[in-house]
């Protein structure tokens, strides 16, 4: 299977799903999960019309900012130190991944440092599974509050990381919690914040993400095979 093939496999997966769901397939975004892959990897997947990928880790997406000099858009997807954020300063259009104060003041001071704003999604342990990172359900509300004080980011919504299951139904309890949970912390109207993105949904269950609202479905092994 090539790139291409399996992209326009998904593409029309991720059409299916929300037709199926009564949405509009073009509220849902398909960011492709390049991390371990060569470049050469990433631009045919661009030459295919893909534009959005997402990376985990710093050290391998810094030198992929300088190599691929095509248009696409860079998305965190995985743990971020605080640290390494300096490195990334303005060349990422969001970040999934905030599950604390503390990142997110370090993300506001470097991107307020080139006076621009930063897109953040706030990443959330919705199963409460004590390996996964994200902040809890209950504190998710308060680190939003604390997120709108910061002028240099913006909250846009909402990302969990599901336990792995075999059965894909299985995460669809977390993907509804989350669904919920957005539509808890839209209801308060904090001001500079809003829940229009859902970050939910992998190669092995991004359908029943987009079912349950969806908006961004990270995916990768299904686009580039097995890592
Ligand atoms: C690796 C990864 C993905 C993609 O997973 P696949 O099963 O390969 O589609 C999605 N989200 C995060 C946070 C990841 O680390």
């Amino acid at each position: 299977m090539t790139i291409s093939t399996n992209l326009a496999r998904i593409n029309e997966q991720i059409r299916v799903a929300a037709e199926k769901a009564g949405r509009d397939p073009a509220s849902v975004r398909l960011v492709a999960v390049s991390k371990t892959r060569p470049t050469a990897d990433i631009r045919a997947a661009f030459q295919s019309g893909q534009t959005v990928f997402g990376e985990n880790y710093i050290q391998e997406l810094v030198p992929k900012l300088d190599e691929v000099r095509e248009a696409v858009q860079w998305h965190v997807i995985g743990h971020l130190q605080s640290n390494k954020v300096k490195y990334i300063a303005g060349q990422v259009a969001l970040i999934h991944s905030v599950d604390r104060i503390s990142l997110a003041e370090e993300i506001d001071r470097q991107w307020g440092k080139l006076g621009k704003v930063c897109d953040i999604l706030i990443q959330v342990n919705i199963s409460g599974e004590a390996s996964k990172s994200g902040t809890t359900e209950a504190e998710a509300v308060q680190l939003v509050r604390a997120c709108a004080l910061l002028q240099h980011i913006r909250v846009r919504g909402l990302m969990t990381m599901p336990p792995f299951f075999d059965d894909p139904e299985a995460a669809r309890p977390c993907f509804a919690g989350l669904r919920r949970l957005s539509e808890t912390i839209a209801a308060e109207r904090i001001a500079g914040v809003d829940m229009e993105e859902l970050s939910m949904g992998m190669s092995g269950d991004f359908e029943a993400a987009i079912q349950e609202g969806a908006t961004l479905v990270r995916i990768g092994t299904a686009i580039f095979g097995e890592r």
